[in-house]
């Protein structure tokens, strides 16, 4: 995944609705441990830019919770691009 194909924020989160099997499987009932753990104890991509991921989210799908991870950037643009929720 290059720079240039990157989504926008609304588009991020309607792809991970609508193809949830893009992003790996969460825990059912995620723990604030299993959470730090995934942050700091793993190495993950970035979902959005393949870069090094320091934030993990857990995003309810029909098929189950599923990982979110961005790096600080990503992570940055969807707080501040995002209207869902808002
Ligand atoms: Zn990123």
């Amino acid at each position: 995944m290059g720079m240039g194909d990157q989504v926008g924020a609304d588009g991020l989160l309607y792809l991970l609705r609508a193809e949830p099997t893009l992003a790996p499987e969460a825990p059912a009932d995620c723990s604030a441990a299993q959470m730090e753990h995934r942050r700091e104890g793993e190495v993950h991509a970035c979902l959005r830019c393949g870069a090094r991921a320091v934030c993990a989210y857990v995003a309810d799908t029909v098929i189950g919770p599923r990982w979110l991870d961005l790096c600080p950037r990503c992570d940055h643009w969807l707080r501040t691009t995002s209207t869902e929720g808002s």
